[in-house]
Formats: structure tokens, C-alpha cells, sequence
């Protein structure tokens, strides 16, 4: 998909306060998935553009990280104010190059607000700690002071709310930020740039830095990068993390997801297939929190299926903006010939399709890259359907007879993103909460995103990394504490050095 420059429509990095071409000689097509059709070229960078926004950034971040904290909440709140005033546009331009529907958009950017919202209020996370006479005639004081300048790698499939889990908090704790977002639906990116610098955040403080791995592999070998901040795919998150660790970086780098969610016979059976639907259909199923897995226990599985099925078949597959849309297309060809793949391979093997949107056809739109709703049941863990991450419309139903045997499967799977329950006892909610080795659990609720104040964070496979994002740890993240021992004697008091070592 990469090609020459293009005399036409192009998509631009935006370094030092200013939207550049840079000096890159090589651009890829975006795609609006729901036609079909390019609808720009973005530009990519290449050596001289990394450096250019590192520079950028560098140079802003001292002086950022210097500015009082009540001009970096104001310019945040003022950010604020600007993203939610351009909902709309914001959600037009996702909708356009991820073909997610227009409500479901917005949903991402209200979640992405209340980042904001939560960084506004920095001060008070940043406050520190003091021990008043810790020895004689001594005290002693902590803080935390920004790590510097920091890069965001961000996925596809949230164009505007995973750089919201990021970069606020980041710059509100005094750093420089650069962002290197999805070379698939780059556009948003450039308009929450805008809105920065009309907020009136100092020029270089957030960049935006198109492009590729030459791109990601030049910020993380960087050395005047000082931390990264990476979502995406599993086998880039391992890569983002081996390779910033060995240059010096701190990194948390978030991964992949199988999300199971276990429906247990005494749920009320409408609702969790009501949410199982939404949770593994909407937003066409490229959610990292998506429930891909419906874990049917005992006698809920024959009610579930039917269920579910009902659902499946009711919902309406369209480009993103029609009205009454409920799912948009997959994010490129290559996307929906590998999860067709994943269906007729399971098929094969012995799955039974419940419900098959491999052939689905969206009139007006026979170029765009559609898969209607799918459900397999049946699926047992040596079919692919179940040990690949999707990442499409897909939802794979596994039976097992007890709550046990569900959460030895969960447990037993090398991701470990987010997961749910749907039961009306609250001991098997407990159980299944204490013992199940993932990052974020649902009870009665299918996508368990935690709210701004807590951080998000998966297990095993879905984080390389010590800290979540956002949230109380996206603080500890990018900033670095500092402890002050200080001692003031009185001129007249100064004993002399002793060599041993300083005891109260
Ligand atoms: P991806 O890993 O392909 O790309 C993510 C970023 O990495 C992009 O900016 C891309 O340019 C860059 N990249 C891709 N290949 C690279 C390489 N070889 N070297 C260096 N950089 C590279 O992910 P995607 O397809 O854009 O997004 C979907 C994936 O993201 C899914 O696996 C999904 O589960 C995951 N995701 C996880 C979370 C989470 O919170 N854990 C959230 C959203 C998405």
C-alpha cells in the first residue's frame, strides 16, 4: 500500500506548532473503509521528521515542565472545553477513516474526555508527601517531576481516545508529547493537534509524527526520548518493550485480547445476550475490550445460542453515518479476508455456524470491507477461531458444565485483557472475580472499562509493562519522584563532619 507522493490530498505531521510535509519522500493511502475508496495520502516520516519532532519536543519540555501548575490546568481545561465543542468533527473524521458508526464514535471521545476531565485535576495527584523532623533538625519531602519527552504508538480502532488515555495526562504532568498514531485513520490526530494549540498549549509540547515502524523504530531508539506509551497488537507490544528497554526507556506497552465472558445458567439470559450482542458485534468486534468468547455454562448454552442468534441476525450493517446503523465495515481487505479465513477454517473443523455474515453485502457500498455478524458454537481451543484474536464481528461460543471449568479455560488463556460474568449470585460473582488471572472484570457488565480515575491495564499477553494507562498509574508513569532531605542549622550550632554513617 505505499506509494509515491501524491500531488493531491495529503495528510501531514504537525511538529513544533506547525502542520509539515516533512521531508519523507514516501506516503501510504487512508482508506474509508465503508467505500472502498482512498481518501488521502498520508505522509511518512522518515529520519529527518523524527528528529525534527523529538527536537521540537525536546526543546519545549523544560520550559513545560517548568510552567506553574495552575497555567497547565487552565490550558487543560480549556482543551476540555474545545474537544467537546467539536464532537462532531471529531467523530465525522473516525467515522470516515475507521467506519465505526457515528454514535459509537462519539462514545470513544466521551471516554477519551473524561481523561482529560481526570488530568484537569493533576494537581492534586501531583501534590507530595512531608515528614516534618524525619531526624533532628531534619525533614524530609518527596515529589514527582515529568520524565521528559514522551512517545505515544497508538491502534487503529480508537483514533481519538487512546491518545486522550495518554497525552493529557503526560502533558499535564509537564511533558513534551509526541504522538505517532495509526497510519490507517490519522486525521483525527491533526485535530486534536489544532485544539492543543488553541488551547494554548506552548508550541512543541504535542506533536504529531505520521508514519510506520521507520517511524516507531526511530522513536524508540531515540535518546533524547525518555519514555514510551504503546497500544496495539501483542507481537508489536513485546517488540515496543524488549527494544525501548534495551535503549533506556521506561515503556508500558498494552497488547491484544481474547475476551471471554461467562454466562452462567441463573443469569437473566436476555440481557447478558443483549450485552454479549453489543459487546461482540459493536464497533464491528475491533474493541480490545470486544467479548469474542461467550463461556455457556451448563443449560444457559441452547437458551444463550438461540438468544444471541436473534440478536446477530437483527442487527444493521451499514457505512457509519446512515441513521440507523449499528455496524460499520472491517478496517482494510486484509482484515476481512483473514477473518473470513478464521470462519470457514472453524467450520471445517467442526464448529457449527449459527449465524455466517461471511457473504454479507452492503447495497450502495459493494466495495466496502464488510462482514456481517458471526456466531460459532461449538468451538473448542485448538481451532483457530479460538487462539487467534479476531478482531472482527465473530463471536465464539465454548460450552463447559461448571463455573470451574470456565475459569480454568479463562485462566488458561495466554491473554489476559478484561473478562465478565453474567449471573444473578453474587457467590459465583465472587469467586469468579478473586479467582481469575485477567486485568479487568465485568460482573453483570460486558465491556469493563474502567472510568478515568481507576487506570486500564490487562494480564499476561495483553501488557508488557509494570503500569496501566491512565488513571492514578498513567501518573506514576510519566513522572519520576524526587526526595529532598534538607537540613537548615543555625549558624551557630554547625557541628563537625562525623564519617559514620547519618543516623537520627
Ligand atoms: P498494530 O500493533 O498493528 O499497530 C499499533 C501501532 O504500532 C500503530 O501505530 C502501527 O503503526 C505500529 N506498528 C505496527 N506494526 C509495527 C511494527 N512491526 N513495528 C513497529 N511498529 C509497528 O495494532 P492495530 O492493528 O493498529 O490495532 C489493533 C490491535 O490493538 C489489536 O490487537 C487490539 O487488541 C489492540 N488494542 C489493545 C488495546 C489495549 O488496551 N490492550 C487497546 C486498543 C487496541
Amino acid at each position: 500500500m505505499t506509494s509515491t507522493v501524491a500531488e493531491t490530498s495529503t495528510i501531514t505531521h504537525f511538529i513544533n506548532g506547525v502542520e509539515t510535509a516533512g521531508s519523507g519522500d514516501r506516503t501510504q493511502s487512508v482508506y474509508n473503509p465503508a467505500t472502498g475508496q482512498v481518501s488521502a495520502e498520508l505522509r511518512l516520516a522518515n529520519a529527518g521528521d523524527i528528529n525534527a519532532a523529538v527536537a521540537a519536543a525536546r526543546a519545549a519540555a523544560d520550559s513545560w515542565g517548568n510552567t506553574s501548575m495552575a497555567r497547565r490546568t487552565s490550558i487543560l481545561f480549556a482543551f476540555r472545553e474545545l474537544v467537546a465543542s467539536h464532537i462532531d468533527e471529531l467523530a465525522a473524521l473516525i467515522t470516515a477513516e475507521h467506519g465505526k458508526v457515528l454514535s459509537d464514535a462519539k462514545g470513544e471521545i466521551g471516554r477519551g474526555l473524561e481523561v482529560v476531565e481526570f488530568a484537569c485535576g493533576i494537581s492534586q495527584l501531583l501534590k507530595g508527601e512531608y515528614s516534618d523532623q524525619a531526624s533532628t533538625g531534619i525533614d524530609v519531602y518527596s515529589f514527582r517531576e515529568p520524565v521528559g519527552v514522551v512517545a505515544g504508538i497508538t491502534p487503529f480502532n480508537f483514533p481519538v481516545m487512546v491518545p486522550l488515555w495518554m497525552a493529557p495526562v503526560a502533558i499535564a504532568a509537564g511533558n513534551a508529547f509526541i504522538l505517532k498514531p495509526s497510519e490507517r485513520d490519522p486525521s483525527p490526530s491533526l485535530l486534536l493537534a489544532r485544539l492543543w494549540k488553541q488551547a494554548g498549549l506552548p508550541d512543541g509540547v504535542f506533536n504529531v509524527l505520521h508514519g510506520d515502524k521507520e517511524a516507531v523504530d526511530g522513536l524508540l531508539t531515540h535518546r533524547d526520548v525518555d519514555a514510551i506509551s504503546f497500544v496495539g497488537s501483542t507481537p508489536v507490544a513485546r517488540y515496543i518493550q524488549e527494544t525501548a528497554i534495551a535503549h533506556g526507556k521506561r515503556v508500558q506497552a498494552l497488547g491484544g485480547a481474547k475476551n471471554h465472558a461467562v454466562i452462567m445458567p441463573d443469569a437473566d439470559l436476555d440481557n447478558a445476550a443483549d450485552h454479549l450482542a453489543a459487546a461482540a458485534f459493536g464497533s464491528a468486534g475491533q474493541r480490545c475490550m470486544a467479548i469474542s468468547v461467550a463461556v455457556a455454562v451448563g443449560e444457559a448454552a441452547d437458551a444463550v445460542v438461540d438468544k444471541v442468534r436473534e440478536r446477530a441476525s437483527a442487527v444493521h450493517v451499514n457505512e457509519g453515518t446512515t441513521p440507523d446503523a449499528d455496524m460499520g465495515p472491517v478496517i482494510t481487505p486484509a482484515s476481512k479476508s483473514r477473518i473470513l479465513k478464521i470462519v470457514t477454517e472453524a467450520e471445517q473443523d467442526g464448529a457449527a455456524l449459527v449465524v455466517d455474515g461471511r457473504d454479507l453485502v452492503v447495497k450502495g457500498h459493494e466495495e466496502g470491507f464488510f462482514v456481517g455478524p458471526t456466531v460459532l458454537d461449538r468451538v473448542r481451543t485448538d481451532m483457530s477461531a479460538y487462539s487467534e484474536e479476531i478482531f472482527g464481528p465473530v463471536l465464539v461460543v465454548v460450552r463447559v458444565e461448571t463455573l470451574e471449568e470456565a475459569i480454568d479455560l479463562i485462566n488458561a488463556n495466554p491473554y489476559g485483557n478484561g473478562t465478565a460474568i453474567f449471573t444473578s449470585s453474587g457467590a459465583y460473582a465472587r469467586t469468579f472475580q478473586r479467582s481469575i488471572k485477567v486485568g479487568m472484570v465485568g460482573v453483570n457488565v460486558p465491556l469493563p472499562v474502567p472510568v478515568a480515575h481507576h487506570s486500564f491495564g490487562g494480564w499476561k499477553n495483553s501488557l508488557f509493562g509494570d503500569l496501566h494507562i491512565y488513571g492514578p498509574d498513567g501518573v506514576r508513569f510519566y513522572t519520576r519522584g524526587k526526595v529532598i532531605t534538607q537540613r537548615w542549622p543555625e549558624p551557630a550550632h554547625v557541628s563537625a563532619a562525623s564519617y559514620a554513617f547519618p543516623s537520627s
